[in-house]
C-alpha cells in the first residue's frame, strides 16, 4: 500500500511541475512570477522529475512546434505518424535531445527563444550521476519500507520516467481519443469528462482550439484541477495570470 501512496504522490507532484511550470509557464507564458518564485518552481520541477527532468527550453520549443504542425508530418509527436506509444516515445526522446544539442540561432525562427533557465540544474541533470541516483534513491527507500520486491521492480522504473509517461499519455491519447468541442484541423480530443488523473492536460482539443486560454476546461461539466491551483497561486499573489488568457 506504501508503495501505491508513493506512487500517487510522486504522480501528482511531476505532474502538476509539468503542467503549471513546464507547460503553462515556459511554453505558454499564460503568467508570471517573481525570479525568486521561477527558481522555486524550477527547483520543483527538478526534484519531482528527478532522474527525467524535462529541460524546460527543450520542451517550450518541442511544444510550440506540436501546436504550429499538430497532427501533420511536421509535429514532433503526433499519433498519426507513429504505429505505438512506444515509438512516438523514442521519436521524441530523440527529437527532445536533438534540440537540447542545438543552439537557438539553428533553430526556427517562427519559435519564441525565451525560457527559464538554471544552469548547474540543466548541466547536472543530463549527467549519468542524475539518471542513476534518483532510481537507487527509490530502491533505498522502498527496501527502508519492506515492501515486496516485484513491487519494487514495478514502481522503481515508473519513478524514473515518470515525467516522459506523462508527457506521452498526453499527447498520445489528447490525440486519439474522445470528445470534440470544436472541429478543429488536427485530431485533438477531450479524453476524459473530468481530467483529474492528468490535471487538465487532456483537454487537448480545447487546448488547441484556444492555446493560450488557461483555463483548459471549457464546459460547464469540465474541471481542469490545474487551473484551480493556478487560481489560488494568483490569489495569494505568487503568480500573476495574464488578463489576455483569461
Ligand atoms: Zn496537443
Ligand atoms: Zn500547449
Amino acid at each position: 500500500m506504501v508503495a501505491l501512496y508513493l506512487l500517487i504522490l510522486h504522480w501528482f507532484s511531476s505532474l502538476f511541475c509539468q503542467s503549471f511550470f513546464l507547460h503553462r509557464y515556459c511554453a505558454h507564458k499564460m503568467f508570471t512570477m517573481s525570479k525568486f518564485w521561477e527558481r522555486f518552481f524550477y527547483l520543483l520541477t527538478f526534484i519531482c522529475q528527478g532522474s527525467s527532468f524535462l529541460n524546460p527550453r527543450s520542451y517550450s520549443i518541442l511544444h510550440q512546434k506540436h501546436h504550429a504542425h499538430s497532427d501533420t508530418p511536421k509535429d514532433p509527436h503526433s499519433p498519426d505518424n507513429h504505429k505505438n506509444i512506444m515509438d512516438m516515445m523514442i521519436h521524441t526522446y530523440k527529437y527532445y535531445h536533438e534540440i537540447l544539442n542545438t543552439e537557438d540561432e539553428k533553430i526556427d525562427k517562427t519559435i519564441e527563444h525565451h525560457y527559464p533557465s538554471w544552469k548547474s540544474i540543466d548541466d547536472f541533470s543530463r549527467t549519468n550521476l542524475n539518471v542513476f541516483v534518483w532510481p537507487i534513491a527509490f530502491l533505498i527507500l522502498y527496501i527502508y519500507l519492506e515492501v515486496h520486491p516485484l513491487i519494487i521492480l514495478f514502481a522503481v522504473p515508473i519513478h524514473s520516467v515518470m515525467g516522459p509517461i506523462q508527457g506521452a499519455i498526453v499527447n498520445w491519447f489528447g490525440h486519439n481519443l474522445g470528445r470534440r468541442n470544436y472541429d478543429l484541423g488536427d485530431n485533438s480530443r477531450n479524453t476524459l469528462i473530468w481530467d483529474i488523473p492528468l490535471m487538465g492536460e487532456l483537454y487537448q482539443n480545447n487546448h488547441h482550439y484556444s492555446c493560450q486560454k488557461i483555463n483548459f476546461a471549457h464546459k460547464w461539466y469540465e474541471f481542469d484541477p490545474t487551473f484551480f491551483l493556478i487560481r489560488l497561486l494568483d490569489y495569494f499573489k505568487i503568480i500573476k495570470i495574464k488578463r489576455s488568457c483569461l
